[in-house]
């Protein structure tokens, strides 16, 4: 259990610092550990790169209602709590693994979803993009049961904009983090189990500079060990005891 000195040294980490970067793992604020599942579940098999070039039919008939589902989702306590922490600048920068969009919908800004998100799709050859509902009517429209790109003379097959199971992470997502990690002066971990790399590799960049890491989450992870405090407990009671201690102007945001 983290004791009321590890709230005090997470809280001093966060108000004795200028720029406190936070990486959001998979599972903020989600009962179970997203990222230590992943491997094995339904996504993994029917929602990644493979799936999508092999059985592109297959794979948005199960894709598509996924994301609609994932898109309608509602931030929680965690999410909400980590944007006030933003809003008042105590934290800085926000890195997500999720693609879910919700430290956004929670009034974060300028987030780094490293995975991209669920909320669109684009053709790789016009480069067009398109809304979830869109896709719904192209998939409903289509003989074959693939979205294709409506720019004329294109017709080229859609494809999720975020990171599909066993595709690399976009560049653009995983450079940013690395800057932010390699400009932040704390770094705080929440609710990720950081196995996924390059993103687990992450805590390394500013541990090389002397930089200090918080820890909060129940999965250990492999910067344990190196961590100035390691909170063994869900993100979301901390994240929202932190938020009414450091910005009660917001409560209730
Ligand atoms: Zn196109």
């Amino acid at each position: 259990m983290a004791t009321p000195q590890d709230h005090e040294t997470l809280a001093a980490m966060l108000l004795g610092t200028q720029r406190v970067v936070a990486l959001a793992g998979l599972g903020l604020g989600r009962d179970t550990d997203q990222e230590l599942g992943a491997a094995s579940s339904d996504w993994a098999s029917r929602a990644s790169l493979e799936a999508l070039l092999t059985e592109p039919d297959r794979f948005w008939a199960y894709y598509h209602p996924a994301a609609v589902e994932i898109a309608a989702r509602e931030p929680g306590p965690a999410h909400r709590a980590l944007a006030r922490l933003q809003r008042t600048g105590i934290v800085d920068h926000l890195i997500t693994q999720s693609a879910d969009r919700l430290l956004v919908k929670a009034g974060a800004s300028d987030v780094v979803e490293v995975h991209g998100n669920v909320m669109s799709a684009r053709c790789e050859r016009c480069g067009e993009r398109y809304g979830l509902p869109e896709v719904g009517q192209l998939i409903a429209d289509a003989v074959d049961g693939v979205p294709r790109c409506t720019t004329p003379g294109c017709g080229y097959p859609l494809r999720p904009s975020g990171t599909l199971w066993n595709e690399p992470l976009l560049q653009e997502g995983v450079q940013r983090a690395w800057e932010l990690a390699g400009q932040a002066d704390a770094f705080l971990v929440f609710d990720s189990a950081l196995r996924t790399i390059p993103i687990s590799l992450l805590p390394s960049v500013p541990l090389t500079r002397n930089v200090p890491l918080g820890i909060v989450g129940r999965t250990p992870t492999q910067y344990d060990r190196y961590a100035r405090v390691v909170i063994r407990e869900a993100a979301e009671p901390v994240l929202t005891a932190m938020a009414d201690m450091l910005c009660p102007e917001e409560s209730g945001a």
